[in-house]
């Protein structure tokens, strides 16, 4: 602070452009990209933009109509369960494990296929991967692209290239560290990994359809180690006094993941 009468800057505040998360006294959710002179409109009043802009990274604010709002940066998972999608995203249990059993890391160099809406692309990008996408469908390039940056800003760009190719086709990219595939037919994919993907590097096919899972096996007859299918079961609990059991309703299904790891070219 220097000298009287200087406004007091709040370390890490809101600025305008930044996606906030609004969740009232219900859990009700809503992301809300924060705009200089914009308004938040609920079932219960507004909320001026600026009231959040410059203040602090989480607090809470009262709708004109007295309705409490707890504002709050986003988690990654928040952000991909509220974000503008087009396409189907990965749910958090399954980006989560998926970027594990893929060992993702920082400056590994990761090939994704489709990038859909971008959810796997922003864990992958936190995680601090150099991510190449091949996508058919440029609105669903762009949408990725304008998610990717809204949560993880401008900067991210250098690390994130999106081309508007099929990945049926052999891939013009290669020495890849890990492989994420996310498109209907996978197994179409994993022969071009033989050549794309280093030796030792990690393949994770996320697959809605056990019929699905067994192409991608049998896919990865040869050239394979490693190779395994599995699925991530993820049941809340209500805990609430003594009432303590897991919730009535879950997701009970999203999809299949094969993992494998490249073979070293065999010596001849
Ligand atoms: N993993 C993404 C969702 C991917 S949805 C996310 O987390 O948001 C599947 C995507 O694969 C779609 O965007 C679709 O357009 C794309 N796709 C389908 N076939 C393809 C192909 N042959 N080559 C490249 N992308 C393809």
């Amino acid at each position: 602070m220097h000298g009287n009468g200087a406004v007091a800057v709040t370390p890490d505040a809101f600025q305008p452009g930044e996606p906030a998360l609004f969740v009232d006294a219900r859990q009700r959710r809503r992301l809300v990209v924060l705009e200089t002179g914009g308004q938040f409109h609920s079932h219960a009043g507004t909320i001026p933009h600026d009231d959040v802009i410059g203040g602090p990274p989480c607090s809470e604010h009262r709708s004109s109509q007295g309705a409490r709002w707890m504002v709050a940066r986003p988690t990654l998972e928040d952000f991909v369960l509220t974000m503008p999608r087009g396409a189907q995203v990965i749910y958090p249990k399954d980006l989560a494990a998926m970027c594990t059993l893929a060992d993702v890391g920082p400056g590994m160099r990761v090939f994704e296929t489709g990038v859909g809406s971008g959810a796997l692309s922003i864990a992958l990008l936190r995680l601090g991967a150099d991510v190449t996408g091949y996508e058919i469908r440029e609105d669903f390039a762009t949408r990725a692209g304008r998610n990717v940056r809204l949560f993880l800003g401008p900067g991210v760009e250098e690390r994130y290239h999106v081309h508007l190719r099929d990945s049926y086709e052999p891939l013009v990219h290669g020495g890849f560290d890990r492989a994420m595939l996310d498109l209907p037919e996978p197994w179409q994919v994993v022969p071009h990994l033989a050549e794309a993907l280093v030796p030792g590097g990690v393949v994770c096919a996320y697959t809605p359809s056990i019929t699905q899972a067994a192409a991608v096996r049998q896919s990865m007859s040869s050239g394979w180690f490693d190779v395994r299918t599995l699925e991530v079961l993820h049941r809340g609990w209500h805990i609430e006094g003594p009432a303590v059991r897991p919730d009535h309703r879950m997701v009970a299904h999203t999809a299949f993941l094969t993992v494998a790891r490249r073979s070293p070219t065999t010596a001849r």
